[in-house]
């Protein structure tokens, strides 16, 4: 089963909560499962899981600005890769 994801490595995106360095963007570096993101204040990289990644994104950038994921839709799906 082929599962559709709204989101990439290379993504930009914001929680809910930023990173205590005080940055709050991420770097999508590895989807699946769990979803691993840089900060890019201070290029820590943490784990989460589907679910709270889920939970506790707010923002993408798309286009050179930061829109609510609520009503952003890919250009193109992308196809969730396994390894
Ligand atoms: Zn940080």
């Amino acid at each position: 089963m082929v599962q559709r994801l709204k989101y990439k490595v290379g993504d930009v995106i914001t929680l809910k909560k930023g990173h205590p360095c005080g940055e709050n963007k991420w770097e999508i570096m590895r989807t699946g499962a769990e979803i691993k993101l840089r900060c890019m204040g201070c290029d820590k990289q943490i784990w989460l899981s589907r679910v709270d990644f889920n939970k506790r994104i707010r923002k993408i950038e798309h286009n050179g600005k930061f829109i609510s994921i609520v009503h952003y839709e890919p250009d193109v799906e992308t196809e969730e890769t396994t390894e």
